[in-house]
């Protein structure tokens, strides 16, 4: 039997409730935009096909058919609070500790974001979290790397322009400082490979102090990683007022910034994008309900934002759907979607390859140059 959590992976567009009453041609101009995604988790975003193919060849698959495996992965749509949230990650957590298992996951979450419009992703992940079987953490980020380039290469291969991808090497607020200077050494390694950003994320209510971390922050920082920090999903806009003190280009959700006007006129003074994810936030209990979520705010104060997903399977969701939620339970207008989409290529952590960026907004400027309803969004 088919649960219903598990059904929402499944759940035709047509059929999300949270998509009442957006217009046909708006869905339409959603699905066929070129798309740009900064906050988007490998080990939230695992196929409960793969996940429970490679469980049970690792023996951890608890005895899971792959209905009990989507029910797993998919968080509820409405948690206690973040802590809750994070469940949903222990089981990929626990079956990603080879390379075998990153390598895989990666090159088909490369494979979906692709299939669904998107041209552009930074895909993020926690190296230091899938060490556990005796991985190292440069082989384990060689292994998303390997992934990265097979599910480029394979999704590519029907047809130019490749799709573009780079990685976040995630540091947990839950590890050792001294572990995530590590993982910053790491990740600063793996440049040449991809890997142009890092950032912080994990249980914010038990681990609140970012500064913490500092010293791996310098470390990436100094090594030309870009910056950005997880705050705000516990805490209010104090947290994400204490993240400013990293001096991140952006940071990983903050949309309770919208609750301190001194602090969202900082955001734009300093040129700070949140990447949201309403869908996720949501989830994590930040909203009562997705209606009230404040990017409409947040945007027309004029805060850089852009738009994610986070976790495509804990969120049970797509880019395209949460663009086509936020049009339909948020009001934003079909230009202001396109801002926050073109904006995305604006702040990516393509700083190693600004020929590939100055690309990506061409072609995004030549698909919204004939199409109306895209002009006069910012
Ligand atoms: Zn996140």
């Amino acid at each position: 039997m088919t649960t219903r959590r598990a059904a929402a992976l499944e759940r035709p567009l047509e059929d999300d409730p949270l998509l009442a009453g957006i217009t046909l041609a708006d869905l339409a101009l959603i699905r066929r935009m070129p798309k740009a995604e900064l906050h988007l988790h490998l080990d939230g975003s695992l196929r409960p096909t793969t996940a429970l193919e490679l469980a049970r060849a690792r023996g951890v698959d608890d005895g899971l058919d792959v209905e009990g495996m989507a029910e797993r992965l998919v968080a509820p749509e409405r948690c206690l609070h973040q802590a809750d949230l994070l469940r949903a990650f222990d089981l990929p957590i626990a079956i990603l500790q080879d390379a075998e298992a990153l390598e895989r996951a990666t090159h088909e979450l490369v494979e979906d974001v692709a299939t669904d419009g998107t041209r552009y992703a930074e895909i993020r992940w926690g190296p230091g979290l899938h060490l556990q079987r005796g991985l190292s953490l440069r082989d384990g980020i060689a292994a998303v790397v390997a992934g990265v380039r097979s599910g480029t290469a394979l999704v590519s291969a029907e047809g130019p322009p490749p799709i573009v991808i780079r990685l976040i090497a995630v540091a947990l607020r839950s590890h050792d400082p001294a572990f995530n200077e590590a993982v910053a050494r790491a990740a600063a390694d793996a440049i040449a490979d991809g890997v142009t950003g890092f950032d912080l994320a994990g249980p914010e209510a038990t681990f609140p102090d970012p500064l913490l971390h500092a010293d791996a922050y310098a470390v990436a920082r100094g090594a030309g990683l870009g910056i950005t920090v997880h705050a705000g999903e516990w805490g209010g806009a104090a947290q994400v007022r204490r993240a400013l003190a990293l001096e991140p280009w952006r940071i990983a959700h903050g949309a309770p910034a919208a609750d301190d006007p001194a602090l969202m006129a900082e955001l734009v003074a300093r040129s700070i994008t949140l990447d949201l994810c309403p869908t996720s936030s949501l989830q994590a209990d930040l909203c009562p309900t997705l209606a009230d979520h404040p990017l409409p705010r947040i945007v027309r104060a004029g805060v850089p934002a852009t738009l994610s997903t986070d976790d495509r399977t804990v969120s049970a969701l797509t880019l395209t759907q949460e663009y086509a939620r936020v049009r339909a339970t948020l009001g934003l207008t079909m230009a202001e979607l396109w801002h926050l989409d073109r904006h995305a290529l604006e702040v990516a952590f393509l700083h190693d390859d600004e020929a590939t960026r100055a690309g990506l907004i061409a072609e995004f400027d030549a698909f919204a140059a004939p199409e109306p309803a895209l002009a006069g969004g910012g």
